[in-house]
C-alpha cells in the first residue's frame, strides 16, 4: 500500500500549502511507493520561523538533557531498524543488506551523539594575571538547513540532523525527492522520542525550488549539504555571499590501487564491493582501480569473470548481489558515460547495456561495467554514479599515485599491498579525506571523521571524532571571567 507522508512544521505533520505532492518511486519495478508534500515558499517560511522558535528554548536546554532524547531516539531507531532498512532498500533499490547498514548507521549515529550530549567539552586553562579563570566552550549557531542526496536516505540525514540538535541547533531538514519516505519515516521516529515542537522540522521538495530557497533564506543561520559537486559549489558561492556557515559534502572518483605484491583475492574482492556495491551509487565508490602492470592480466581476467557472476535484481531478493540505479534519469546519464567510454576508446572488458530481461524491464538496471581505459579519458576523470569501473594499468607505485591524484576529486583512496613502506607513502601522499589499506574505499566508521578534499568537500566534516561534525554545527566561545576586584591588563601588568 503506498504511504502518504506529510511535512513536519513546528511540531505538526502537515500538506503542503499549495497541495501539491511528489510521488516516490521503486526503482527496482517502477511502482509508486508513496507521496509527499511538493513543498514552496509559504511550508519553507513557516518551517525556518518554527525552527527560530524552538532555538530560543532548545539552546538552553542541558546538553545531557538534549542527549536523553537522542537516547530515546536510538531505541526507536533500532526497534524499527528492520521496517526501516526495508524502506530503503524500495525506496532507493539498494540490496536489504545494505539497506539495513544504512538504518544501523542512523542508529550508530543516534547512540553516539546522544553520548556527547555528556561531553561536548572546552577548554579550561590558566590566566597569566592573578584572579582570572579563562575557557572556551563550544556554542550551537542557531538553525540550519540541512539538504541531503537519495543513496544514503537515512544515514545521511542522521549524519547531520543528530550532532546538529545534540549541540542546541535546531533544523529545517529537505531531504531527496528521490528517497522521502525513508527520511520521513527517520524524521518521525526521531521526533517520537520527544523533541519539543520546532527543533526537527521536515520539508520535501525539490533541490531547485524547496531546496534553493530554503539554504538561501535569512532565517538561515546554516547550511550543511551533500550531494553533487555542481550543486555544492553553487550553494557555497551563494551562501558564502550571504555571509551563512557552509559545509558542503560533495562527490568522487575514488581509486583502489592494487600493487604488485598484493593479495589479488583480496583486492579483487574489495573492488568489487568498492565498484559494484550500491551500483555504484556511494560517493566513495571504487570507480577507478589502478593495477601495478606486473599483475594487471590476471587482475584483470579474475576481476571481470567475478563481475560477470553478479546477479543484478530486486534489492529485496536475498539472491542479488547488485540493485537498480536510482532512477530514469540516473540510468540515462549512466549509460550515455558508457557510450562516452567507447567513443574515447576505452575496451569494454565487460556489461555496458541496460538489463530489461522479464521483470526487470520495468526497473533500471544496468549491468556491472568494466572498461579498460587510460587516466585522461573522462570516465577516468568524472563522476557517472553507477557500476561503472574504471581499470588503468600503473607502472609502479608512484605513477599510480600521480594518476590517483590527477583528478579534480580527492574522497576516499585505497591500496592493496603487503609491503609496509608501500603503505606510508599511499598514506602520505594520496589526496583525499580518506585512504583504506587493505580494504576498499568505501566503509567508513561514524567515530571518525568524514570527507573529502578538492571538489570532493568544502567547509567542515561530518561524523565524529576530533574536527568531526561538532565542529560544523557549533562555535568555540571564549570567556575570560576576572574575579581580582580591579581592571587588570593582560600583557600590560607586570605583577
Ligand atoms: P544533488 O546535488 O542532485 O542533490 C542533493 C540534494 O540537493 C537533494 O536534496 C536535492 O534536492 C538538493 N538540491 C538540488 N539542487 C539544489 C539547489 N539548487 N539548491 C539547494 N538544494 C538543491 O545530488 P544527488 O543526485 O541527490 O546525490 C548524488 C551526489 O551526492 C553524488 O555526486 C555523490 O557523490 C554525492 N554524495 C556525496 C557524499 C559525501 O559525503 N561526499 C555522500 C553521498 C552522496
Amino acid at each position: 500500500m503506498a504511504l502518504t507522508l506529510k511535512n513536519l512544521i513546528g511540531g505538526r505533520w502537515q500538506e503542503a500549502a499549495s497541495g501539491k505532492t511528489l510521488a516516490s518511486i521503486n526503482p527496482a519495478n517502477g511502482e509508486v511507493i508513496g507521496t509527499v508534500p511538493s513543498s514552496g515558499k509559504v511550508d519553507v517560511d513557516k518551517a525556518v520561523e518554527a525552527a527560530r522558535e524552538a532555538y530560543k528554548k532548545w539552546r538552553l536546554t542541558p546538553a545531557p538533557k538534549r542527549g536523553e532524547i537522542l537516547f530515546r531516539a536510538a531505541g526507536l531507531l533500532l526497534k524499527h531498524k528492520e521496517e526501516l532498512g526495508r524502506l530503503v532498500t524500495s525506496e532507493m533499490g539498494k540490496v536489504l543488506p545494505e539497506g539495513l547498514g544504512d538504518a544501523q548507521e542512523a542508529i550508530d549515529m543516534a547512540f553516539y551523539m546522544a553520548g556527547e550530549g555528556r561531553r561536548l567539552s572546552g577548554e579550561t586553562v590558566p590566566s597569566e594575571l592573578p584572579a582570572k579563570d579563562c575557557k572556551s566552550v563550544r556554542v550551537p549557531i542557531g538553525v540550519f538547513a540541512l539538504i541531503t542526496p537519495w543513496n544514503f536516505p537515512t544515514a545521511i540525514p542522521a549524519w547531520k540532523m543528530l550532532p546538529a540538535i545534540i549541540s542546541g541547533n535546531t533544523v529545517v531538514f529537505k531531504p531527496s525527492s528521490y528517497t522521502p519516505l525513508s527520511a520521513g519515516r527517520l524524521v518521525e521516529l526521531i521526533n517520537e522520542a520527544g523533541l519539543p515542537d520546532g527543533v526537527v522540522n521536515l520539508v520535501h521538495g525539490t533541490g531547485d525550488e524547496t531546496g534553493e530557497y530554503l539554504s538561501t533564506h535569512p532565517g538561515i543561520d546554516g547550511v550543511s549539504f551533500t550531494g553533487s559537486t555542481a550543486v555544492g559549489l553553487k550553494l557555497a558561492r551563494v551562501c558564502g555571499g550571504l555571509d551563512k556557515e557552509i559545509s558542503c559534502e560533495m562527490g568522487g572518483k575514488n581509486p583502489i590501487i592494487v600493487m604488485d605484491d598484493a593479495r589479488l583475492d583480496l583486492a579483487i574482492e574489495g573492488a568489487l564491493w568498492g565498484g559494484f556495491g550500491t551500483s555504484g551509487q556511494r560517493c566513495t565508490a571504487a570507480s577507478r582501480v589502478i593495477v601495478h602492470k606486473k599483475v594487471y592480466g590476471e587482475f584483470k581476467e579474475r576481476f571481470v569473470r567475478m563481475a560477470k557472476a553478479l546477479k543484478v535484481g530486486d534489492g529485496t531478493d536475498p539472491s542479488t548481489h547488485m540493485g537498480p540505479v536510482i532512477n530514469d534519469a540516473q540510468m540515462k546519464k549512466v549509460l550515455d558515460y558508457i557510450e562516452v567510454g567507447k567513443k574515447e576508446g576505452a575496451r569494454l572488458a565487460t556489461g555496458g547495456r541496460r538489463l530489461t530481461d522479464g521483470s526487470l524491464a520495468k526497473g533500471f538496471f544496468i549491468e556491472p561495467t568494466i572498461f579498460e581505459a587510460t587516466p585522461e579519458m573522462r570516465i577516468a576523470r568524472e563522476e557517472i554514479f553507477g557500476p561503472v569501473v574504471a581499470l588503468i594499468k600503473a607502472e609502479g607505485l608512484e605513477d599510480a599515485i600521480n594518476i590517483a591524484n590527477n583528478v579534480d576529486y580527492g574522497l576516499s583512496s585505497s591500496i592493496y599491498t603487503q609491503d609496509v613502506n608501500n603503505t606510508a607513502i599511499a598514506e602520505r601522499d594520496l589526496e583525499a579525506g580518506l585512504v583504506y589499506i587493505n580494504a576498499p574505499t568505501i566503509g567508513a566508521e561514524i567515530q571518525l571523521p568524514f570527507g573529502g578534499t578538492k571538489k570532493s568537500g568544502l567547509g567542515r566534516k561530518e561524523a565524529g571524532g576530533r574536527g568531526g561534525s561538532l565542529d560544523m554545527f557549533t562555535k568555540w566561545k571564549v570567556i575570560y571571567r576576572d574575579f581580582s576586584g580591579r581592571l587588570q591588563k593582560a600583557q600590560i601588568d607586570k605583577d
